[in-house]
């Protein structure tokens, strides 16, 4: 495998980072993951436009997220892929010895890889999932995305000890979000989602945005509002939205069952307006050729 560090392009095995890096040390710094299909990013502009909130929020400096454009067309050339996903992370640097305060003019890691992914055609119908919930006992800056994720990872290990395979998070009495994932619920025939910029913080999920624009142009009703955690009682169907996966429709919570066990009407329907407009951005084709 191939990855970007530092501007260029190197064998996965020989790339090397000091362990004095901010990244390594303190989980200093923040990360992208893109869905390529056909070579065509999805929601690129959104991607870029987090970077940069995610940078300016962390005041992490000397990096262009515009440039995301080219290392993923350089990456994905020299990869030979074209369904892919790829994952850019920038650190505050290595720094010498160890300090909390950053030293200024310190040049930023930059980090890319890309790794096959999924064709359209193949991510034919949204995975079912069971989840599980768990109090959000992370930090309350989750709009970043910081690379600092032990919290999360300690929610999906827990999920995982009990068959779940996300984690949906309170905070409050308030649904937040998933561990990898946005959350969004079907509640009297129409879709609900937790608001961003406000408390408790969530994650700006580029596919949550792209679920709303997409619920919207096609009639749906979408409410973003906060969700206390008792309407999940009687929601008709609960789903989970990242890039990675798309949707995932979530059928148990906890061992209790949500709507029919399958994936909702709704979830569906979404999914598949979603793949249309995905198929349509990136030129690619709903359907194997097989
Ligand atoms: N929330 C969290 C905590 C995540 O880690 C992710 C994805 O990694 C998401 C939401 C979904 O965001 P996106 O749709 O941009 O992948």
């Amino acid at each position: 495998m191939l990855c970007w560090l530092n501007d260029r392009i190197i064998e996965a095995e020989e790339a090397r980072i000091s362990p004095f890096d901010r990244g390594f040390l303190f989980g200093d710094g923040i990360y992208e993951v893109v869905q390529y299909f056909n070579r065509v990013g999805v929601g690129l502009d959104l991607h870029i436009e987090r970077m940069n909130k995610s940078l300016a929020r962390t005041a992490i400096t000397g990096f262009d997220p515009a440039s995301m454009h080219a290392i993923a067309a350089t990456l994905l050339e020299a990869s030979h892929l074209h369904d892919a996903l790829m994952y850019l992370q920038v650190t505050r640097g290595t720094q010498i010895p160890r300090a909390h305060l950053p030293k200024p003019g310190v040049p930023p890691t930059v980090f890319g890889y890309a790794i096959a992914g999924p064709s359209l055609a193949e991510l034919e119908r949204p995975r079912t999932i069971n989840a599980m919930l768990l109090p959000d006992d992370r930090w309350r800056r989750c709009a970043i995305k910081s690379t600092s994720l032990i919290a999360n990872v300690l929610a999906a290990l827990e999920g995982d000890r009990h068959g779940a395979q996300e984690v949906i998070l309170h905070r409050d009495g308030l649904l937040t979000e998933g561990s990898m994932t946005n959350v969004f619920i079907v509640l009297d025939g129409g879709l609900v989602t937790p608001p961003i910029d406000t408390e408790p913080s969530i994650l700006a999920g580029v596919t949550r945005a792209l679920l709303i624009e997409t619920a919207r142009a096609a009639g749906m009703t979408i409410q973003e509002r906060p969700i206390q955690v008792a309407e999940l009682d009687r929601a008709d169907e609960v789903f989970v939205a990242s890039t990675r996966r798309l949707i995932d429709a979530v059928i148990g919570i906890d061992g209790r069952t949500i709507g029919s066990g399958s994936a909702g009407s709704l979830t569906v329907q979404l999914f598949e307006r979603l793949r249309v407009r995905i198929a349509d951005n990136c030129g690619c084709s709903l359907h194997s050729l097989a």
